[in-house]
């Protein structure tokens, strides 16, 4: 179904979500992976402030930026949905990041968003938004609303979004920014292993952060035919981006979309 590039996916995929996410130049691992460096809590005073990004020609090269975002990170890389697409290139991802971030919104990295936390990388988003394969008026769950700005995509596509932030900071802000933009999405502070019953079946679930297995209740939240699009795997070490789907039998199938850095998947509140 997918194509797989294993050493262009590792390459690109490898800084999605991860804490660590900055815009600074990458260091070397360990591992050999460039992985970022510092956290937006180190962010300093900002050397550009949001007025001068008013006006008209800051608004264009925005747009323009965001255009060649997704040809040049996503469609190259041979996302082709093009829902995905579209919606990508509609939503206005400088204004999921912290003021002194706007300009780089549109580069191919992960940036920290505070609390330690990121904003995914552009190209990682579109992977796990096409995983989904959602249509219009089908129910999504996200755990992990982070910035907002995965869940204001799946609006975007006509889909209906609910998500969860364990982070209460984080998704105060999200919430005031998707409800600025005009995204209608329902957003919960709470840890989202649980899932949200009450809002129960979902046609797809996307996780956004990494657990080191699959919470049972989000399998059990599921839709027939649903699909579940998770990264699993060890904390601070390459994970696994899955995704799963439960046919109508009941019976789950599981496919490797490839490796992933993602910040951890957290058990208690803060
Ligand atoms: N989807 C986000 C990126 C999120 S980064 C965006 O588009 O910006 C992952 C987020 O998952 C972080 O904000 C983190 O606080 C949150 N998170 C981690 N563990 C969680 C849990 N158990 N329940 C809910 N959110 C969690």
């Amino acid at each position: 179904m997918r194509r797989f590039i294993p050493g262009l996916a590792l390459l690109v995929a490898i800084s999605a979500c991860n804490g660590d996410g900055d815009a600074s130049d990458a260091a070397v691992t360990t591992t050999g992976v460039p992985v970022a460096t510092s956290t937006a809590d180190t962010i300093e005073t900002p050397s550009v402030s949001t007025t001068s990004t008013a006006g008209t020609g800051a608004d264009d090269a925005l747009a323009t930026a965001r255009l060649e975002m997704v040809d040049d990170q996503i469609a190259a890389r041979f996302i082709e949905d093009a829902a995905t697409l579209t919606a990508m290139r509609a939503v206005p991802r400088h204004e999921f990041v912290p003021a002194v971030y706007r300009e780089r919104a549109y580069e191919d990295h992960p940036l920290p968003i505070g609390h330690g936390q990121t904003i995914s990388q552009p190209y990682i988003v579109a992977l796990m938004t096409e995983a989904l394969d959602v249509q219009p008026g089908d129910k999504v769950l996200e755990i992990g609303t982070g910035s907002g700005y995965q869940a204001a995509v799946l609006a975007e596509m006509g889909v209906e979004v609910y998500t969860i932030e364990i982070i209460q900071e984080l998704a105060a802000v999200a919430d005031e920014t998707l409800r600025r933009l005009g995204y209608d999405v329902s957003t919960l502070v709470a840890d989202g292993y649980f899932g949200w019953e009450e809002h129960a079946p979902f046609d797809a679930i996307i996780v956004t952060a990494a657990p080191d297995h699959v919470p049972q209740p989000l399998i059990n939240q599921l839709a027939s035919n649903g699909r579940l699009v998770i990264p699993v795997g060890p904390i601070g070490a390459v994970q696994t981006l899955w995704r799963f789907e439960l046919d109508a039998a009941g019976e789950i199938t599981g496919q490797n979309l490839g490796d992933v850095l993602f910040v951890p998947f957290t058990r208690e509140e803060g």
